[in-house]
């Protein structure tokens, strides 16, 4: 049931193939574009790319505005993805929110990695295990993604369950890219919405995207106050990106973001996450990783819209996340 591009009213051929060159490759993606932004993409005038979008919003079924009882009709559809650990989840009111794009910052070391690894093992579980039966998209930009860790996880969820889990299932589910510098970074969400594309129908449709590390590229290329607008911008544009993803798809966004160990004259506060207020402002959840004893990380829920702010205790162990 799928509508091609060249479909859309007003979608000449010449236009469809400038869309798709530009990365516009499927109705959802212009569906939620801007004028602005696919007037220029497609060399058209904004009437025509308002007219576009319109076509494309009801072809996709994506409106404008909606009535509340519209809105609460989604949120029924809200899933929440179990992290494994009993006070993480209550902290976060059942688990990660699907919808929605959490943030997992803190200091090199901290566990954001392994948070990460366990959810694309626990997304593809049942409901009744925490999971949402689905597979997970991975944008990785600092080659942290190992096979290995997850395959003791998935044996990590043998012996927690009693039954037999094949890794091998596992890694098949998780879908993984090297970013390799911002820009990629930021072409790679287009793929990885055409590739959820693909799935939204198969027994195991895309529930997890995974940014890890959003920021790690931007910071390193763009140095210098008179960059700073463009990071930001870009970053920003990345992230909406990434909230379509979550929305569309009905799945869990989850990003990692580095704070600074030492005090850098530039990036300024030591305990912040860098991205500073875009990144702030566009996440919905925030959680603060910090070492404590040994395996023991405390994670800080600091920023949610509907949950208190609280604090949990989780261990990083060979087998996966624990109590
Ligand atoms: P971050 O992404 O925040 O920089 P990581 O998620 O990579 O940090 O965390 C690395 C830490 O995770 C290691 O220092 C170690 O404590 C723990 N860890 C990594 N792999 C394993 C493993 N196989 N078994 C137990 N702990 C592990
Ligand atoms: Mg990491």
């Amino acid at each position: 049931s799928e509508v091609l591009l060249e479909e859309l009213d007003h979608v000449g051929p010449a236009t469809a193939q400038k869309l798709k060159d530009a990365g516009f490759t499927t109705v959802e993606a212009i569906a939620v574009s801007s004028p602005a932004e696919l007037a220029t993409a497609a060399e058209i005038g904004e009437s025509t790319a308002a007219k576009i979008i319109l076509a494309a919003r009801q072809s996709a079924d994506i409106g404008g505005f909606e009535t509340g009882d519209v809105v609460m009709e989604r949120r029924k559809l809200v899933g929440k993805l179990s992290t494994g650990c009993t006070e993480f989840d209550e902290m976060m009111g059942g688990g990660i929110d699907t919808q929605a794009i959490t943030e997992l910052y803190g200091e090199f070391g901290s566990g954001k990695t392994q948070v990460a690894h366990q959810l694309a093992v626990n997304v593809q579980l049942p409901k009744e295990q925490g999971g949402l039966s689905g597979s997970v998209i991975i944008i990785d930009t600092e080659n942290t993604f190992r096979p290995e860790r997850i395959k003791q996880m998935v044996e990590g969820l043998s012996e927690r369950y009693g039954q037999e889990y094949d890794p091998e299932e596992f890694l098949k589910h998780i879908h993984v890219a090297r970013a390799y510098n911002s820009n990629h970074q930021i072409l790679l969400v287009d793929s990885a919405m055409e590739l959820a594309n693909e799935l939204k129908d198969s027994d195991m449709p895309v529930r997890l995207f995974i940014v890890d590390s959003l920021t790690a590229h931007f910071r390193a290329e763009y140095i210098g106050r008179g960059t700073l607008a463009d990071r930001q911008q870009k970053l920003n544009k990345h992230l909406h990106g990434l909230q379509k993803c979550g929305d569309l798809y009905n799945a869990s966004v989850v990003v990692t973001n580095q704070v600074m160990s030492k005090p850098d004259a530039f990036f300024g506060d030591p305990t912040k996450p860098i991205g500073g207020h875009i990144v702030g402002h566009t996440a919905t959840f925030r959680l603060y990783l910090r070492k404590s004893k040994g395996d023991k990380r405390i994670v800080k829920l600091v920023d949610s819209p509907n949950l208190p702010d609280g604090e949990a205790i989780i261990s990083v162990t060979t087998p996966g996340l624990r109590d």
